[in-house]
């Protein structure tokens, strides 16, 4: 990603990508002092751009690190880029962390937090995938507690276990991993949030040590607009046999039919294809 025509946002300025560059001794390579979101743009507009703009702001707190933009910075910063790029229709990263300065150790409290904004086009997240169902396998990592790490926060360092399920079950044919939390209680796959189906109902991890998605709030307030009842609660991997039909919501997977989670088979059904369909006219209204 690094060789490439474009432009990317670093610390205030429009800079060529390949010259969007940090210093080895960045504190963030070392020890994960970074948050970051992942927003699409459609038609020209970001969906949910400020609430994209304040959870940036809001993991950054989390992670007793002050990023030195207020959301209306963050929000001309992200257009900025995507005009200089001239894209309508495009991914939008941001991400803020400590750099490399004064310290080079656990403590850095004094080493300038940076932000970049890149983008990047990006199709279909699971690709084809996106309409026959993704296909799931269970990851051996566990979303660890609350107790243990900010888990509400959109941080790099709750993404190490992620990258190592989801290349696992990409060696094993699958398109991603569902992960179970520290209790056991199945939690979300390794970017994006899960729902399911059964008689008629929805049910829903309670994201109570896991990334409260942008996308999942959405779906659960379409959802209960249209009457659908929704369940956000505890689901035991045991339940899963028993629901018909399973999806996926996430900026960047939006919402992706689910057709396999281990040996648990689902059908991509009727509500599933709504709420696909219901999320794609409403991210572009
Ligand atoms: N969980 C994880 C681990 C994620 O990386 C994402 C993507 N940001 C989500 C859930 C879904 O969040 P959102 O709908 O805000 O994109």
């Amino acid at each position: 990603y690094d060789d490439r025509d474009g432009k990317i946002w670093m610390d205030g300025t429009l800079v060529e990508w390949r010259d969007a560059k940090v210093h080895v001794l960045t504190h963030a390579l070392h020890y994960a002092s970074s948050v970051f979101e992942g927003e699409r743009c459609y038609n020209g507009k970001i969906f949910k751009s400020r609430e994209h703009s304040e959870r940036l702001l809001k993991s950054g707190e989390l992670l007793d690190m002050q990023i030195p933009y207020t959301v209306d910075q963050i929000e001309e910063a992200k257009y900025a880029m995507l005009k200089a790029n001239g894209w309508t229709d495009a991914y939008v990263r941001a991400v803020a962390f400590r750099g490399a300065g004064e310290d080079m150790g656990v403590s850095a409290a004094r080493n300038k937090v940076q932000l970049v904004v890149a983008g990047w086009e990006w199709g279909a997240y699971y690709g084809s995938a996106k309409m026959e169902g993704a296909k799931l396998g269970i990851s051996k990592w566990k979303r660890p507690s609350p107790e243990t790490i900010p888990s509400q926060a959109k941080a790099a360092g709750l993404y190490m276990i992620c990258t190592m399920s989801k290349h696992d079950a990409e060696a094993k044919g699958f398109s991603d991993a569902m992960m179970l939390d520290y209790r056991g209680y199945v939690a979300e796959a390794t970017g994006a949030n899960l729902f399911f189906v059964k008689n008629g109902e929805v049910h829903t991890p309670k994201a109570d040590c896991f990334l409260n998605g942008i996308t999942r709030q959405t779906v659960i307030a379409m959802l209960r607009e249209q009457g659908v009842t929704v369940h956000e609660r505890h689901i035991l991997p045991e339940e899963l046999d028993g629901f018909e039909q399973c999806w996926l919501t996430g900026t960047a997977a939006e919402c992706t039919p689910v057709s396999q989670i281990g040996d648990h088979t689902f059908e991509v059904g009727d509500l599933t294809r709504k709420v696909t369909a219901d999320y794609e006219a409403l991210v572009r209204a």
